[in-house]
């Protein structure tokens, strides 16, 4: 952003020159040094935004896997829990069947 010299008129950057660097003058008139101010602040904020923003994604993101590995756990139990019942009712039927068989055979 440019400013204008209240002296000699000459344009330069006041975030770059303290001082104007065409007769030396001091650019801060009440007026420009708040707008300059104004800017760096909205500036500082749209950085600080940007950030808070970076660090929600990376919050969500953390959160999301550790859900994720919950849920492939949570899954793998279920699987593996599964395959106990299935186990537990062919040895249910087993048992059944041969109890059945010497009850009627034996
Ligand atoms: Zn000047």
């Amino acid at each position: 952003m440019l400013i204008h010299c209240d002296y000699c008129g000459s344009a330069f950057d006041p975030e770059k020159n303290a001082t104007c660097p065409h007769c030396g003058a001091s650019w801060a008139t009440d007026a420009e040094a708040e707008r300059v101010r104004q800017a760096q602040e909205q500036k500082a904020r749209a950085e600080q935004n940007a950030a808070s923003t970076e660090e929600f994604l990376k919050t969500a993101e953390a959160i999301r896997r550790t859900v994720g590995t919950v849920g492939n756990a949570t899954g793998g139990f279920i699987r593996f829990a599964r395959i106990i019942a299935a186990i537990v009712f062919i040895l249910a039927i087993s048992v059944f069947l041969i109890l059945f068989l010497r009850f009627f055979f034996f």
